[in-house]
């Protein structure tokens, strides 16, 4: 039997389950009832996004019971990791596999990206290879730069499921009874949200060492559970090496600075002046609900202090609203996060 599991990010940014399923076989069919009890279990509240390998059994089955309201996203990972295969038995081809990863990665718009690939299939001489045809007609389902204006918790790829997977060979076996797989597996989740509890607690006794005299960390700080704060900290660090130049006002409303790093990479920060906000082409909030360096950046050039509620995101903050209970099987409780 395959086990179907559903993943998520939670407050800590740690891999979180938020169902499972066992299939006889992996059919539409079944990938459709899949989906189906899915979202009864989430009280018919559909995903923003979904993130999957390539299989059209599941595929289908995404289309047939989420439709359009959910964006599926392919894993980036699983379609590159395919690369020195495609390339055959070229010399260079650990080269090449670098080459068309940096422009999967590095392009910081679609055009760009389009211009990138069409150029490096050409100098390379895969142009007219079938294979690297269909992965680019379906760029639109893989490649960051056409995704990352949705938010996505920070995941690309679908290396979380493959973690839990692991994590859960601790508990399961292939013999199992059904029986003994419920028991085993809500060991399992016992651990996970244990682990989830006793960060809860250790926030509320630990606070992190700021690193600057930004009034910004401080309004992160006292929102943030630690481990998103640290996330947002890391982009303030970064901040420190990079460039800000104050580039053309298009109009009265709206200033864009070009953001420069240190390997001379530019960034274009939008900055909105009535409404205090900023929109950097890396869209890495967006994406992750994490401001990036860039944006630190001006917002610094801009002497704005403080950041409006928008980029404080319910999802990370500590004081959310949260309440323990101890569901059946699981000895040491759990976290529900509710809307208040
Ligand atoms: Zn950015």
């Amino acid at each position: 039997m395959a086990l179907v599991l559903f993943v998520g990010v939670n407050h800590h940014w740690q891999t979180t389950i938020f169902a499972c399923a066992l299939l006889g076989r992996e059919t539409e069919e079944d990938y459709k009832w899949c989906m189906e009890k899915f979202l009864a279990c989430m009280n018919n509240v559909k995903p923003g996004g979904i993130l999957t390998d390539q299989c059209p059994s599941i595929e289908k089955g995404i289309k047939y019971v989420l439709g359009a309201d959910t964006v599926h996203r392919y894993c980036a990972w699983h379609i590159l990791h395919k690369l020195p295969g495609k390339f055959g038995g070229q010399d260079d081809k650990v080269a090449l596999t670098y080459l068309v990863k940096a422009t999967v990665y590095g392009a910081r718009s679609q055009s760009e990206f389009e211009q990138s690939w069409r150029t490096l299939m050409v100098e390379i001489g895969y142009d007219d290879a079938p294979w690297f045809k269909s992965i680019f007609r379906q760029r639109r389902k893989w490649v960051p730069v056409y995704l990352n204006d949705r938010f996505w918790a920070g995941m690309n790829t679908t290396q979380r499921v493959e973690s839990m997977n692991s994590f859960f060979d601790n508990y399961l076996r292939s013999k199992s009874t059904l029986s003994e797989f419920v028991v085993n597996f809500e060991s399992g989740l016992s651990r996970i949200w244990q682990r989830e509890h006793y960060l809860d607690h250790k926030d509320k006794s630990t606070k992190p060492v700021l690193i600057s005299d930004l009034e910004l960390e401080k309004q992160f700080c006292r929102v943030y559970t630690n481990e998103i704060f640290y996330r947002f900290q890391h982009e303030i660090r970064q901040a420190l090496n990079l460039t800000c130049v104050f580039r053309v006002q298009p109009n009265d409303n709206t200033k864009v600075y070009e953001v420069q790093d240190i390997s001379g990479n530019s960034f274009a920060v939008q900055y909105k002046v009535d409404l205090k906000e900023v929109f950097c082409i890396c869209k890495k909030f967006e994406a992750s609900g994490i401001l990036c360096s860039h944006s630190i950046m001006v917002l610094k050039h801009e002497k704005q202090l403080v950041v409006n509620d928008k980029y404080i995101l319910d999802r990370w903050r500590k004081d959310r609203f949260r309440f323990d209970l101890i569901p059946a099987g699981c000895p040491d409780g759990s976290t529900v996060e509710i809307n208040r």
